[in-house]
Formats: C-alpha cells, sequence, structure tokens
C-alpha cells in the first residue's frame, strides 16, 4: 500500500510516499522558519500563502524523488487538525482534489497522531502497547497507546505546551526563533544546578503538566538581575530551565510506565529532539530496564512521513473519510 501523505499545519510544507505505513520513499520538506524569524513566531496568513505557493513544488519534488506518478498511489492522507485553520485548509483542499481526480480513498490525520506516528518509522519493528511523551510546539501529552489509534490519555498541559515554554524563554533572552534548539545547544554550556527554578509536579497523582509557573520564574529571575546591574550568564539560564522542564517530562513519564507495566517509552513531537531529554529518559528508563525510542530529529519536526504512516493505520482500521472533511483547528487527540 502506497500512500502519500500531505501536512500543512503550521510552517512547514511538506509531501510524503510512504509504503505500508512504515517505509518512506520520499519525505520533502519546506520550511518557512526564516520567512517568520524576523516576526519571532508564525504569522497565520503569511504561513497559508506561502503554502499555496509552494504545495504543487514539493508534489513534483516528492514524485521524482520516489520515481512515481500519481497513478501509483493508493491512499492520502492529511493532516485536518490541529493546526492554523487557514494553513490546514491549503492541504486539505489539496489533498480532497487529488483523491477525487484519482479517485483514491482520502485519509483525516490527527497531526499529533502524526507525531506518535514518526516513532513507527524509525522503528520498523515498534508495536504497540507503548507509553508515549508528546511534546511539542503546542502540546504536551502522557498516553497509552493501547493499540494502533487507541489511546489513553493520562495527562497534558493545563498551561502552556514544552515546546511553547522553550520559545518563550527564547525569546525573553532574544536568542532568536525556534527557541527549543537555540536553547538545547546553550545549555550544553552551562550549568544546570547554577538557579534554582521551580518544578511543578501538581498533586502527588497526577500526571498532568504546568510549566507557566517555571516560565514566571525564569522571567522574574531575568528582570531582577537586570535591575540589580548583575551579568546574567545565558548558558546557565538555559541549563537550569532545560533541566526544571525536563526533569519532570522524564520523572512522569517513567511513573506512568511503571505503573503501565510498560517496557517501552517513545518520545514524540518537536521537543523528542532536545538532547537533554533524549538522555535524562534514557538514564531513569533504563533504571527500571525500560526502553527509549525517538524519531531521529528530522522526524520529530513537522513532516508528511509521520502523516503518511497514520493515514496507514486509519486506512487499515477502515477509517476513512470523505470530501466533507473540514479543518480542526483544536482537534484533540482521540476524537
Ligand atoms: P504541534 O505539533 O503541537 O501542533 P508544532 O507542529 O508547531 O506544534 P513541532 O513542529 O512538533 O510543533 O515542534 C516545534 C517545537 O519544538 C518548537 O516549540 C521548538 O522550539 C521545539 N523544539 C525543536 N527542537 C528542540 C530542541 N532541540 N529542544 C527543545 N525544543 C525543541
Ligand atoms: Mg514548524
Ligand atoms: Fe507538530
Amino acid at each position: 500500500v502506497i500512500t502519500l501523505g500531505v501536512e500543512t499545519s503550521c510552517d512547514e510544507t511538506s509531501i510524503a510516499i510512504v509504503k505500508n505505513g512504515r517505509e518512506v520513499l520520499t519525505n520533502r520538506i519546506s520550511s518557512q522558519i526564516d520567512l517568520h524569524k524576523k516576526f519571532g513566531g508564525v504569522v497565520p496568513e503569511v504561513a497559508s500563502r506561502k503554502h499555496i505557493e509552494t504545495i504543487d513544488y514539493i508534489l513534483d519534488d516528492a514524485l521524482n524523488e520516489a520515481k512515481l506518478s500519481l497513478n501509483d498511489i493508493d491512499n492520502i492522507a492529511v493532516t485536518y487538525g490541529p493546526g492554523l485553520v487557514g494553513a490546514l485548509l491549503v492541504g486539505l483542499s489539496y489533498a480532497k482534489a487529488l483523491s477525487f481526480a484519482l479517485d483514491k480513498p482520502l485519509i483525516g490525520v490527527n497531526h499529533i497522531e502524526g507525531h506518535i506516528s514518526a516513532n513507527y518509522i524509525e522503528y520498523p519493528d515498534l508495536k504497540p502497547p507503548f507509553v508515549c511523551l508528546i511534546v511539542s510546539g503546542g502540546h504536551s501529552h502522557l498516553v497509552y497507546i493501547k493499540d494502533y489509534g487507541k489511546y489513553e490519555i493520562l495527562g497534558r498541559t493545563r498551561d502552556d505546551a514544552a515546546g511553547e515554554a522553550f520559545d518563550k524563554i527564547a525569546r525573553a533572552m532574544n536568542l532568536g526563533y525556534p527557541g527549543g534548539p537555540i536553547i538545547d545547544d546553550l545549555a550544553k554550556k552551562g550549568n544546570e544546578d547554577a538557579i534554582d527554578f521551580p518544578r511543578s509536579y501538581l498533586e502527588e497523582d497526577s500526571f498532568d503538566f504546568s510549566f507557566s509557573g517555571l516560565k514566571s520564574a525564569v522571567l522574574n529571575y531575568l528582570n531582577s538581575m537586570k535591575q540589580k546591574g548583575e551579568d546574567i550568564v545565558v548558558e546557565d539560564v538555559c541549563a537550569s530551565f532545560q533541566n526544571a522542564v525536563i526533569e519532570v517530562l522524564v520523572d512522569k513519564t517513567v511513573k506512568l510506565a511503571n505503573m503501565k507495566n510498560s517496557k517501552i517509552i517513545a518520545i514524540a513531537g518537536g521537543v523528542a529532539s532536545n538532547s537533554g531529554l533524549r538522555e535524562l529518559m534514557k538514564k531513569k528508563a533504563g533504571e527500571y530496564n525500560i526502553e527509549v525510542k525517538y524519531p531521529s530529529r528530522l522526524l520529530c519536526t513537522d513532516n508528511a512521513a509521520m502523516i503518511a504512516s497514520a493515514g496507514y493505520y486509519n486506512y487499515i482500521n477502515n477509517k476513512y473519510s470523505d470530501l466533507s472533511l473540514n479543518a480542526v483547528p483544536n482537534l484533540k487527540l482521540g476524537d
């Protein structure tokens, strides 16, 4: 089964062709990061327009690289939420048109399910059940994956997403956009014990997250240092902040894996690229002989291969869409 994946939920225009949900024949990604950098974040209207300009070329690139024609495609998987409504509509309309013209099934995919599925591409033998921590620009979820497409959501963020916290702290220190990778690099040169930022564990039995208190604590620290006229050691702030985020993420994920007797933890989403998170998760999970999986950096951030993979499992489970499928900007996992 050859699946064409289409992803335009935010600021990446991506088209991929994936065989049997796991084998990537091509995964073309055009990032708009440089376009949005000067605004310090994604400008929705600019993103939609750029998707329209780019998507035709990306499809040509993808077909060329895979040495296939449109007639070789068996079904079309497309992100229909969550994301920016205008951006989603570009990919969705495009995929619907292809589905109609080629007379091939349309499969709507939840972007967060896509992030999880990136692990199926990275690890061809990975099968549910397992515990998955999804940490991206807009979401933070702790999920028990019972089967393909079957999720038990045990924790979610009550305020900021993990990636959002990285981006906001980077912005406050004028480090650039997106902040996650920049903080990751600077943190390697800093002392994680330099500043004692708060860790928010919430209630004893809760698997939810909260990062807004930490964010305020970092902002207050930066302001008070400025007021006192003292030098801020950016590397130390990055290392201490990052550690405060990842300790909570890792502790709760390992606790859930133990509760579920799961010997596999997968991480997904843009923040799964974070080297500190990867290392600490391996260390703490290793103490319980739990294996840690994460996709390559390219598959962690937005791409259409993960959408095609998730779409393939929807297809296997007879979950098709029709041409009335609409974009759902605040689509929830499990809807
Ligand atoms: P969502 O998937 O929730 O809809 P999104 O698609 O915008 O949001 P992703 O593409 O999954 O988010 O991830 C982007 C986020 O990942 C950004 O917030 C970025 O700062 C963060 N990120 C990327 N690399 C790293 C890293 N090495 N360390 C920490 N954060 C990172
Ligand atoms: Mg992006
Ligand atoms: Fe994403």
